[in-house]
């Protein structure tokens, strides 16, 4: 194995001095009052040694990396059922655009897109008996970590703005693809994705995606079939318009979020998260993106 802790030492120096920052997300007001200056980086190997560097420690707005978690709660309860609604394939679109669910008359093109995100938060509406409860108690269980909240600023915050998802959720309501009430669904969508983790929490939680479904503790919460149909996701899907380039530049799956997070893992070897609030014209974090490309490169380490 190469010496995480240099590699990722040597790339907090190189990507902190980077031109392209990128631009925090300020379409959800709340995420706007974040510094573009903060960079972390945490790795765990598969054997459960940890290497982190800069901000790894301090919790940021998962987003979008919350719809891999509500995926796998909503896989677990239901299995191959839930792709009677909702599809398997890239959309080569932005993560919030419409155009594409009207065409294809209410089946988002997969769970990652907003859309996609919102008929998996509608299952587990449906589900669960306490769904924003329960959803936060299955990521503290994977993470074996019970300090992990929502953040309710940020859920407010999107609530109030959140305009094109109450009209997905609308779409997809007129499609008789949402069977509870709009309201209800986007309260928990906008719950899930205002959790707030760190570098180190997302990695300890994500570990079962590496790990054949098996979290830190070894306890089994997905199947390997699973496990492999999640990170098939993540590969093709989990970053929108951009996820060629990602594959072509970082090569693993993985899920980022406009709070400014990325997770990325190579199955039995290694979960990092990245966090690095500034994105690019796609959502994802920009400099993120530099540092997992460096990663994969100086390691040589890669799904290809
Ligand atoms: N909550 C955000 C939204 O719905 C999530 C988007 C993202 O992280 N890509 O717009």
């Amino acid at each position: 194995m190469p010496d995480f802790q240099k590699n990722i030492d040597s790339i907090l120096e190189e990507v902190k001095n980077s031109s392209a920052i990128g631009t925090v997300a300020s379409y959800i007001p709340e995420l706007a009052t974040v510094s573009s200056a903060k960079f972390g980086i945490h790795l765990i190997d598969a054997n459960q040694q940890t290497y982190a560097a800069g901000d790894a420690n301090e919790a940021f707005s998962v987003q979008s990396i919350s719809k891999v978690l509500t995926l796998s709660m909503a896989l677990g309860i239901l299995g191959e059922e839930i792709w009677k609604r909702v599809d398997v394939e890239p959309s080569g679109d932005p993560f919030n655009h419409l155009s594409l669910l009207e065409q294809e008359n209410g089946i988002p093109r997969n769970p990652f897109i907003n859309a996609g995100a919102i008929v998996i938060s509608d299952i587990l509406v449906t589900q669960l008996k306490n769904p924003k409860e329960d959803f936060l108690n299955y990521v503290r269980k994977l993470a074996d970590d019970s300090t992990i909240s929502y953040n309710e600023s940020v859920a407010i915050s999107e609530k109030e703005t959140g305009f094109k998802n109450y009209a997905a959720a609308n779409l997809l309501k007129s499609y008789g693809n949402l069977n509870n009430k709009v309201e209800d669904v986007l309260d928990f969508y906008f719950h899930q994705c205002s959790l707030s983790m760190s570098c180190k929490q997302l990695c300890d939680t994500f570990y079962l995606y590496m790990n054949r479904g098996k979290c830190k503790r070894n306890t089994s919460y997905l199947t390997i079939n699973q496990i492999k149909r999640i990170n098939a996701l993540m590969l093709t899907c989990g970053f929108y318009d951009e996820a060629g380039e990602f594959a072509f530049e970082v090569g693993l799956p993985g899920k980022s979020g406009v709070g400014g997070g990325i997770v990325a893992l190579l199955p039995n070897k290694f979960c990092i998260t990245t966090w690095s609030p500034g994105l690019n014209k796609k959502g994802n974090s920009a400099r993120g993106m530099q540092a997992l490309e460096r990663l994969t490169t100086m390691t040589e380490l890669s799904i290809f």
